[in-house]
């Protein structure tokens, strides 16, 4: 007969755990076998998704820090300081002394943890959001290059003006646009 009292059966249940240890280990050894395929399948869903759940909770934070890094050295804007340019995927911090390698390995910071880290250490001065492309062009000329408002946008057809190749920057394509940078002040087509 079930015990009806509350305390009763919690004690009841206490003292059967203790004197049949066995017993318990036993039964549930043998309910696992009996449902193995669907208990592993279970462990594994959850941890997949948990898994999935920790990374998308990683991301967001990580973009949220990038964003806000980015547009504090970008001069308020989420873009190139030195171009313009504003595709997020494409920006990344300069170091204005240029000495990027040696205070990474100094702080121990790897890959985009340098957006914690400034985020962390409040902004310190001495760097800038440059793109890839005037990352490189101010690593061959030592100077941040200065190409804001130089940009061409073509029309649909992508052909390109009339521009000698020698003064032609960069060239960025985007889905259907083309935008490109060269060495002199703004042209219409
Ligand atoms: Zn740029």
């Amino acid at each position: 007969m079930p015990i009806q009292d509350k305390e009763a059966r919690k004690s009841y249940n206490r003292r059967y755990e203790l004197t049949h240890k066995d017993a318990i280990k036993k039964r549930k050894h043998l309910y696992y076998l009996a449902n193995r395929e669907r208990l592993l399948q279970v462990s594994s869903d959850y941890k997949k998704t948990h898994r999935e759940i920790q990374r998308e909770s990683y991301l967001r934070w990580t973009r949220k820090y990038k964003d806000d890094v980015l547009k504090h050295y970008g001069n308020g804007e989420l873009a190139c300081v030195g171009c313009g340019y504003s595709n997020v995927d494409c920006l990344t911090i300069d170091h204005l002394n240029n000495d990027g390698y040696e205070h990474r390995r100094a702080e121990g910071i790897t890959g985009d943890k340098i957006y914690r880290w400034l985020r962390k250490n409040n902004y310190p001065k001495g760097f800038q959001t440059l793109c890839m492309n005037c990352q490189f062009i101010k690593r061959k000329t030592k100077q941040t290059p200065n190409l804001k408002g130089r940009y061409v946008l073509l029309s649909e057809d992508q052909s390109l003006p009339e521009i000698p190749r020698k003064d032609i920057v960069h060239i960025i394509m985007e889905r259907d646009i083309v935008l490109l940078q060269a060495n002199f002040k703004r042209i219409e087509k």
